[in-house]
C-alpha cells in the first residue's frame, strides 16, 4: 500500500461514525446492537471489527461485510503509524550521518535527497 492509499484510507476511518450515534460524555451507541459504548469511536472500532481488547465486549449484530471494513480501517491508522515512526528514525540517522562530516555541505538539501530515495524505496516494497 502506498502512503497516498493509506491516507485515503485514513479519511476514511472517520466511516466508522455512520455505524453509532454520538453521546454525551465520550459514549456512542451502536447502530447493530444499540449497546452504549464509553470510550467514544476507537471502542466502537473494536466493537464492531471483534477484535478482543479490555472492556470491549464484541458486537453480536454487526454485518460481515462492516467488520471487514472497520479491520481495514485500524490496520491501515496502524500501518500508517508504523510508517511515521520509521521515517522520524531514518531522518535522525541521516542527520547524525551528517552531523559527523565536518564540511556540512547542504545538510538540509542532502538529507531531503536521501529521505526521498527512502521514501520511494518504501513504497516500492510495501
Ligand atoms: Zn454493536
Amino acid at each position: 500500500m502506498t502512503n497516498t492509499q493509506l491516507s485515503g484510507v485514513l479519511r476514511e476511518r472517520d466511516a466508522c461514525w455512520e455505524y453509532c450515534d454520538k453521546l454525551d460524555g465520550n459514549k456512542v451507541r451502536c447502530r447493530f446492537c444499540h449497546k452504549v459504548l464509553n470510550g467514544g469511536i476507537s471502542r466502537l472500532k473494536f466493537h464492531l471489527s471483534q477484535i478482543p481488547s479490555k472492556g470491549v465486549n464484541p458486537c453480536t449484530k454487526v454485518k460481515e461485510d462492516v467488520i471487514d471494513k472497520v479491520k481495514a480501517i485500524i490496520s491501515a491508522k496502524e500501518e500508517y503509524k508504523e510508517f511515521q515512526l520509521l521515517k522520524r528514525q531514518r531522518v535522525a540517522e541521516l542527520k547524525q550521518e551528517y552531523s559527523n562530516d565536518r564540511t556540512k555541505v547542504n545538510l538540509e538539501q542532502q538529507i531531503g535527497k536521501q529521505y526521498e530515495v527512502y521514501v520511494n524505496y518504501f513504497e516500492d516494497h510495501n
